[in-house]
């Protein structure tokens, strides 16, 4: 029987980006298959098609009947995501260090959670195409091996691969691997979508469960593999979910053959995840808009359907005592100062004066004795220090060798290096308390100089926070990041290798893994800028405060 032909529909996509999308389609007994698609792509300066604008042209062969886990659960989320995520892929966001990371340390955990069923078979992604995943875990299943890694599974374009799949007594037990410490909602979507699957491909399935970290574990000698993670049995709600995951699948897939959905920014482009569209949808809203107001209790999605869009049309009642100097502070250019509280603030500061910062990492598996998963582990600090006001600025720091646990070197030097009689300064306290803390309580031997600098800690970021010294170029934010430039313009993280905590966490990282010399001095030297930038960006600020207060 002859093929029916492709059709061919055209469609602007953007007006924004001017990309035109060609689909090519042919009408089946399913319904209408996408057959591929070609992006025509006009330049930005022209908002429409004008002959000669043509500058590219690419097209990719797509099926919309292809859906995997990922791509259901971002349907989920919303239908336009999806859509875009199949047809628009240009238009994502960029990956950001900290979401690159993130996917990273999710890999290593569900490597590490295979030992719940050791001696298991891995069925690889690389170099397989999904039909050979598939094929190559049915020769698994065939075999009888009895734990499968990565099995892979189709069943009418849904497709899904189970982090561990083994065997019991009762039949198949499937089990999904998460890095996070807590079940979440949408983790029942997930387990529910590969039940579906496999169910339906004839796998006798007995059990479906979620496995996540024990965010209560500590390590002691080996990590005990069994007690790092928990084991949610989900398999009850996976069958109940059953008729509402093939309900949800059609649906999509009726979406995918259609236009791109009209569907506006909501609530859920971050919930349950960060949308990667989200530059994309969000283009219209403009400076000053309701979403840059800081602060709780304001409704933004609710003056958003209401048409009330920029900061200036909010009505005053909705807006608490910070918010108002905020949207004052916008709309007017108008700083906030209360000179008074500042120089209380100033006051209750002493003489020989330390600023300290750390910098940390949080491994999901915890490296060191005492540590529980994603405990902030601190391999930096870095120390500007005066003796008297007005004194000469000292500056010492630490950063620890890679590979190593730092905790007992860094505790050491930096309970020898701050003074008990100090006042130590540092910004957003209650973090560097919090590491201070813990070292106290992995080494009982320094306690009592920690707690001394525990009870002579204040906290630089007060007088922020609290809208004491606010300039209205802070937009409502008050973390050092914002202050010091508004402040200090002429320190910045701008043009810094390393310009924030997550990315320090990264390069820290990046040095345990590297073993080119060079490669190893130049990311010391980025943490040891950054960090030192940091302590010596808090001075500058005292110094500043000092001013403003008069
Ligand atoms: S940014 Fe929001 S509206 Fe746009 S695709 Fe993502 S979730 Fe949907």
């Amino acid at each position: 029987m002859p093929h029916p032909p492709i059709q061919r529909k055209e469609y602007n996509r953007s007006s924004i980006w001017n990309v035109d999308m060609l689909l090519f389609t042919k009408s089946t007994k399913m319904g209408v298959e996408l057959h591929g698609y070609k992006y025509v792509y006009y330049s930005r300066k022209h908002h429409g098609k004008q002959k000669g604008d043509l500058v590219m042209t690419d097209t990719i062969k797509r099926d919309v009947s292809y859906l995997s886990k990922t791509l259901f659960i971002k349907g989920l989320q919303c239908h336009k995501a999806l859509f875009l995520h199949k047809y628009n892929p240009e238009l994502k966001d960029e990956v950001s260090d900290a979401k690159e990371a993130l996917f990273s340390s999710g890999r290593d955990v569900g490597v590490f959670a295979q030992q719940l069923f050791p001696g298991g078979v891995e069925i690889p992604y690389e170099g397989l195409s999904l039909s050979d995943q598939i094929k190559q875990t049915q020769t698994e299943i065939k075999k009888g091996t009895a734990t499968i890694y990565e099995a892979a599974f189709g069943y009418k374009g849904a497709f899904c691969k189970i982090d561990i799949l083994h065997k019991g007594k009762d039949g198949w037990e499937i089990y999904e691997v998460k890095s996070s410490t807590a079940m979440k909602d949408v983790y029942y979507d997930d387990v529910a979508f590969q039940y579906y699957v496999l169910r339906n491909t004839g796998l006798p399935i007995s059990k479906a469960s979620l496995v996540h970290l024990n965010n209560e574990y500590v390590k002691d000698g080996n990590v005990e593999v069994d007690r790092l993670f928990i084991i949610q049995d989900l398999t009850k709600t996976a069958k109940e979910q059953e008729s509402v995951v093939s309900e949800e699948l059609q649906k999509q897939r009726e979406m995918l053959t259609g236009d791109l959905p009209d569907i506006d920014i909501g609530e859920y482009c971050n919930n349950p995840y960060d949308c990667d569209f989200a530059e994309h949808c969000w283009a219209h809203i403009p400076e000053n808009s309701i979403f840059d107001l800081r602060g709780k209790g304001v409704n933004k999605f609710d003056l958003y359907r209401q048409g009330i869009i920029r900061m200036k049309d909010i009505p005053k009642y909705m807006l608490n005592f910070k918010q108002g100097i905020q949207v004052a502070g916008t709309l007017k250019k108008k700083d906030h100062i209360i000179k008074k509280n500042i120089r209380d603030f100033l006051e209750s500061l002493w003489q020989p004066l330390y600023f300290l910062d750390f910098e940390t990492f949080m491994p999901p598996i915890p490296l060191f004795n005492g540590t529980r998963p994603y405990q902030q582990i601190p391999f930096q600090y870095s120390l500007h220090y005066m003796e008297q006001e007005g004194g000469e600025l000292n500056h010492s720091e630490f950063l620890a060798s890679p590979n190593c646990d730092p905790r007992h070197e860094l505790t050491e030097k930096l309970v020898n290096e701050i003074p008990g009689s100090a006042c130590v300064l540092a910004y957003n306290m209650s973090f560097e308390r919090r590491i201070l803390e813990d070292l106290g309580s992995w080494f009982s031997q320094y306690g009592s100089r920690i707690e001394n600098i525990i009870d002579n800690m204040r906290d630089l970021m007060a007088p922020f926070r609290n809208k004491d010294c606010y300039l209205w170029q802070m937009n409502g934010a008050y973390s050092i990041k914002t202050v010091l430039p508004t402040l200090v313009p002429e320190l910045s993280y701008d043009e810094m290798e390393i310009s924030d905590g997550g990315m320090a966490m990264n390069a820290y990282t990046m040095m345990c893994e590297t073993e080119d010399p060079k490669e190893l001095e130049r990311i010391r030297k980025a943490l040891l800028e950054y960090c030192s930038l940091d302590t010596l960006g808090m001075v500058r600020i005292v110094e500043r405060l000092r001013e403003i207060g008069g």
